[in-house]
């Protein structure tokens, strides 16, 4: 594959349709500017389709004035520790990855002194996913369908937790790349940056990426969400679906302790 840099790009294009897409990203992390912090952006190929996308997720479009006076818009999102646990939640748009995006938009939004996040960013082709999407907006879509299961997981107590080297900011992206049928080569080389990366070929289960799908076990009541270890234990006579939590815990189930964390109450 051809890899295209965003950040090459940016500060002189006159054409949003010519950088507009979706890049695997990396910037320096806060406090040791050697390693990467990877994350996923968007770069809007109009203000209307950025409206679109954060109007029909729920997740907000920031903008950028380049050198050539032309105004990007995009978002970003990535993997990061969630509401003071130990475990991912995938944030939209944090101060950093905004600073990123700043300091790769104009020639002098960078000095010698500045607070430096260091973009890099290669475009991932939506035709490389499997089955190909027929547009960026496509590819957009299915990303944040992958990101919000992600969090609904998370919401239900079951949860991916976080290491520096292993599950980690960049198995996260290359986890989504994957569910959406790109190839190891080809993440292989977006995943690739200049500085130090770690994890950035580790996957965690595709089940988080999926909607949630529960089960429970009519007979210890336990209620487990689909690919737990538990719930594929479940004897075939025993398995009764449900739709959402609460319908099974009226009929007097219980979160499993391991998949489904937040609802177990004994
Ligand atoms: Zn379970």
């Amino acid at each position: 594959m051809e890899i295209f840099y965003l950040e090459k790009k940016m500060r002189d294009t006159t054409s949003l349709s010519s950088i507009a897409g979706v890049y695997w990203s990396s910037r320096d992390m806060e406090g040791f500017f050697i390693g990467n912090h990877h994350f996923i952006t968007f770069i809007y190929e109009s203000e209307a389709q950025a409206k679109r996308i954060a109007e029909k997720w729920g997740i907000e479009y920031f903008s950028e004035v380049n050198d050539k006076s032309m105004t990007v818009y995009y978002s970003t999102m990535g993997a990061g520790k969630g509401d003071g646990t130990n475990y991912i939640r995938i944030n939209f748009s944090p101060g950093a990855d905004r600073q990123s995006i700043h300091e790769i938009a104009k020639e002098d939004n960078t000095s010698y002194f500045s607070s430096d996040y260091d973009y890099q960013g290669h475009r991932a082709p939506y035709d490389l996913a499997s089955p190909a999407f027929s547009s960026y907006e496509e590819l957009m879509d299915a990303i944040l369908e992958s990101v919000s299961n992600f969090n609904a997981h998370f919401d239900a107590g079951d949860r991916v937790k976080y290491s520096l080297i292993d599950e980690n900011c960049a198995c996260i992206v290359n986890s989504i790349f994957k569910v959406l049928g790109y190839s190891s080569s080809d993440r292989q080389e977006m995943g690739e940056f200049w500085g130090v990366d770690w994890g950035e070929e580790d996957l965690i289960s595709d089940r988080y990426l999926k909607a949630i799908s529960l089960v429970g076990n009519s007979s210890t009541l336990e209620l487990h969400i689909e690919g737990c270890e538990w719930e594929k234990l479940i004897n075939e006579e025993h398995r009764v679906h449900f739709d959402t939590v609460e319908e099974a815990i009226t009929q007097g189930y219980n979160g499993c302790h391991y998949c489904l964390n937040a609802y177990d109450t004994d």
